[in-house]
């Protein structure tokens, strides 16, 4: 059975600082035009579930004060944005008939950022969920930038692949892009490196092939190289993310050790 690595909703810890708010906007009232867009554009189960858990973390985060009112706007027209223009998108699997919407990765995404390492910046956040965008859809970086300000496009764009180079061309410019992102970008890749290997690790030990064993050891592996580079910066990444990917590393090494069949 297809099932999405989940990222536990959290009741997350008290916050070392609160920043001020109006209290006149209850979360529930700024997240109901989203969640009926989400409904309409990504109503599969998985995704929903997703999402509920998502809003459940930023719920807790929005109550103890460590996000603003204007931040959580932010966040919540991020995520309409992106599962407006992943609309069209889904996992291809050959065991589930109805595989869930795209949306779910970078919902994943942000929410492993938000309740493993703890990031509570909205325009983390927000470019968390925008992150394939500009790469996989046809937003262009001009919009996010008029829509949520220059702080996410830097990071959308810095996380998107160049058109029209070699996959190999593109790996090797991943390893060299890591070198120089920002903290922001930083997080964002550590946190889309683990939810793939999730992902990749899930549909294997279930006999799905959407991305066959050969091509998904050799993703993990480019993973870990991509992330070591990432651990050698002196960026101070929350150290639960880099725990979180070296687990699913970790599981992947064994899984790969006894899964036999070529697919
Ligand atoms: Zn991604």
């Amino acid at each position: 059975m297809f099932s999405i690595p989940p990222v536990a909703a959290v009741v997350l810890p008290a916050a070392a600082f609160s920043v001020s708010q109006s209290k006149d906007a209850p979360f529930q009232e700024i997240w109901s035009p989203a969640k009926e867009k989400i409904q309409q554009l990504a109503g599969h189960p998985a995704v929903q579930r997703e999402f509920e858990a998502f809003l459940a973390t930023l719920e807790s985060a929005y109550n103890q004060g460590s996000i603003s009112n204007e931040g959580m706007k932010k966040i919540e027209e991020a995520l309409e944005m992106a599962a407006f223009e992943h609309r069209d998108q889904k996992r291809t699997s050959i065991i589930n008939p109805n595989p869930p919407q795209y949306i779910f990765h970078p919902i994943q995404v942000a929410h492993n950022l938000l309740s493993v390492g703890e990031i509570y910046d909205a325009d983390i956040l927000a470019a968390a969920l925008l992150h394939d965008t500009v790469e996989d859809c046809d937003t262009s970086p001009e919009e996010i930038e008029r829509k949520f300000g220059p702080a996410v496009r830097e990071m959308v764009e810095a996380l998107s692949d160049q058109k029209g180079l070699s996959r190999d061309e593109q790996l090797k410019a991943q390893l060299e892009h890591a070198a120089h992102f920002s903290f922001g970008s930083a997080l964002i890749k550590l946190s889309d490196k683990t939810c793939v290997l999730y992902e990749l690790h899930d549909q294997i030990l279930e006999g799905d092939i959407w991305y066959p064993l050969e091509k998904s050891k050799a993703y993990f592996e480019h993973a870990d190289k991509l992330v070591s580079v990432l651990k050698e910066r002196d960026i101070l990444l929350p150290s639960a993310l880099f725990d979180r990917f070296d687990a699913i590393q970790a599981a992947g090494k064994t899984t790969f050790g006894t899964v036999k069949s070529v697919l």
